[in-house]
């Protein structure tokens, strides 16, 4: 195990913990060991399209597919099932695009033909913007079938998957997605600070041909695909996030020697347990109320009236992934993050006994309930 130092040995250890720390020293990242991790990050979204590996959080390829799309004189449909749909609306409007919003109770999904209807009502549409699952309200949308949609009136379809890859399926070219942005914190149990966006090929005509899509930026898809995609990813445009890369083909390999559909069967089985545990307690019920609409990476619970999301948070061990909601959820909302490594019938168990002891409910009927439902999804 790596030891750990107090700050004021620091300058006098400086060798000694070089010695010591995996994080220093290390040889640098080569073209083709980047190139390769975009092949496994294609491979994950089952897409033929370029991929970049982005060097930021997911708010960066996210900026950077709508801002390389938007511009004056087109006209956006936003679909806002939660907090980053209202994010996006924000940068599309400072493109100067026409902003639709579609925007639905955020304790349920969009529909289909809620989407066909918003595009037959406006016809010059020719930019969608979707979040798949939405971590933070828990809710998550049916995918194929806006993509059918979207594909039949021909806009582009941009899609916030960062709450969905590795926990629910994720046909990027089956479903028509023309700029699909994932971030490795979520599902995959990978690092935060970098993230990747797949670009179908009438994305890349759509960008090339704006004159207001960011060039020499931060921001800028053309650059990456002028100096690294279409020049043969020789030569790295610039130093990589050496650490988060590693850290992403790290849990890139994982997820391949663990199987997808079984990463993904453990986060369908967590939501389905936690729900199922959380109806047997009866002290507190599921935000979202169709299982349907029901996230594989987050269950939201809605507190009974009169107590406060933050007061149960207050009772929990803080080593729970229980927190209270964000904005204006956060006194009647709580929400279990069980994501990554604990998206396991452990965590869920804890979660619930947590919940059991703060809302003075019984938990032995949860904790059955959760396991038969943990059992009936892992195996289905
Ligand atoms: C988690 C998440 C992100 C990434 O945002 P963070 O605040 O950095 O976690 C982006 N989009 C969605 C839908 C998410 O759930």
């Amino acid at each position: 195990m790596r030891q750990t130092r107090s700050r004021t040995d620091r300058p006098l250890q400086r060798e000694a913990i070089n010695d010591v720390s995996p994080f220093l020293d290390l040889p640098p990242l080569s073209a083709a060991e980047f190139a390769a991790i975009e092949d496994q990050v294609a491979a994950l979204l089952h897409t033929e399209a370029d991929v970049i590996v982005t060097q930021g959080e997911a708010l960066l390829p996210l900026e950077a597919a709508i801002r390389g799309a938007a511009h004056p004189g087109s006209t956006a449909l936003n679909i806002v099932t939660g907090p980053y749909g209202q994010t996006f609306g924000n940068w599309l409007r400072s493109c100067g695009a026409t902003v639709v919003d579609l925007a639905v109770p955020f304790d349920s999904a969009v529909s289909a033909e809620q989407v066909a209807e918003a595009l037959r009502a406006d016809p010059g549409i020719d930019f969608v913007s979707l979040v798949h699952a939405e971590a933070a309200t828990g809710n998550t949308n049916p995918v194929a079938e806006i993509g059918a949609v979207v594909r039949e009136h021909g806009a582009l379809l941009m899609l916030d998957a960062v709450a969905s890859v590795a926990a629910e399926p994720l046909l990027t070219d089956e479903w028509g997605i023309d700029l699909c942005v994932i971030g490795g914190q979520k599902a995959m149990g990978g690092p935060a600070g970098v993230s990747a966006v797949s670009v179908s090929e009438r994305a890349w005509e759509r960008i090339t041909a704006n004159p207001a899509a960011p060039r020499r930026s931060y921001l800028s898809l053309l650059d990456w695909k002028e100096r690294w995609t279409d020049a043969g990813r020789a030569v790295l445009p610039h130093a990589p996030a050496q650490l988060e890369m590693l850290a992403l083909g790290a849990c890139l390999d994982r997820i391949a020697a663990d199987g997808l559909p079984a990463v993904i069967a453990r986060h369908r089985a967590a939501a389905a347990a936690t729900r199922a545990g959380v109806r047997a307690l009866g002290s507190l019920s599921p935000f979202v109320t169709e299982d349907a609409h029901a996230a594989p990476v987050a269950t939201t619970l809605r507190t009974p009236d009169g107590l406060h999301a933050g007061e149960i948070a207050a009772r929990l061990d803080p080593a729970l992934p229980v927190q209270p909601g964000g904005g204006a959820l956060a006194a009647s909302m709580l929400r279990v993050n069980h994501y990554g490594a604990a998206a396991s019938l452990d965590t869920v168990r804890a979660c619930l006994a947590g919940l059991a002891a703060a809302t003075d409910a019984d938990a032995e009927p949860a904790l059955a309930a959760a396991g038969a439902a943990w059992k009936a999804n892992v195996e289905a």
